[in-house]
């Protein structure tokens, strides 16, 4: 398996770092640690496993995507933004286990909901095969998942019109969301800070794709 060798992986963290003319560069040697270290390979079907390590998006069934590596990098960077610290965080829409797998990576609390049951079983073997203590739920993560929050980060992997409040209101002070948010096919991805004194700062990271945002459970 020389396409999923440590040299393509390094490869993959050397182009991160230096980011493209579209992509600022990640600098945070955490996330970027945190990138290497997990096998993305593991996340997608065998027959994709050699493009595992380019900086692409990929199918993983059900019409959806793993994201592409940058943008998990860069949405994880935001929840380390100005010298934060979280601990617990919540991801919305598991989908193949790899940005909730980079967040356990880099030592978080994670949970993470996601709305197709057989791509999340898929995702809670990995789970358990590498050995780790996510917390996952099937539900619609419109919702959120209020019972174990607030959460000091919030990150949303799929994209809708606007933000959605319960997650704002399941935010701590001082933590971070961040969503692809806009109508059409592309979504600007935002980072919303929620302030000491719960008022919410917004500011755009990144111009970005993502599969919708759906309501509804699904097996
Ligand atoms: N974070 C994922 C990316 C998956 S793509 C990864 O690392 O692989 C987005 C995922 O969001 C899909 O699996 C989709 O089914 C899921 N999704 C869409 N709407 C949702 C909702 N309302 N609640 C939970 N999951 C949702």
């Amino acid at each position: 398996m020389g396409m999923t060798s440590q040299r393509v992986r390094d490869r993959l963290i050397d182009r991160l770092r230096a980011g493209t003319p579209h992509s600022a560069g990640i600098r945070d040697e955490r996330v970027l640690n945190a990138i290497r270290t997990v096998p993305r390979h593991l996340f997608v079907d065998e027959a994709l496993a050699t493009r595992a390590y380019e900086d692409t998006a990929l199918p993983i069934g059900r019409g959806q995507t793993i994201s592409q590596p940058w943008v998990v990098a860069r949405m994880t960077e935001a929840l380390f933004s100005e010298g934060r610290e979280p601990r617990r965080v919540l991801e919305v829409g598991t989908g193949s286990g790899y940005q909730a797998t980079i967040l356990a990576a880099l030592g978080l609390q994670v949970h993470t909901v996601e709305r197709i049951g057989e791509l999340l079983r898929v995702a809670r073997k990995r789970f358990r095969s590498l050995g780790l203590d996510i917390r996952s739920k099937h539900d619609d993560g419109r919702i959120g998942w209020p019972e174990n929050g607030p959460y000091d980060g919030i990150l949303v992997t799929a994209g809708a019109p606007a933000l959605v409040d319960p997650l704002t209101e399941q935010l701590a002070p001082g933590g971070v969301l961040v969503a692809p948010v806009g109508g059409g096919s592309a979504q600007s991805l935002l980072c919303v800070a929620k302030r000491e004194d719960g008022t919410l700062e917004q500011s755009e990271i990144a111009s970005v794709v993502f599969v919708p945002l759906l309501s509804g459970l699904v097996d």
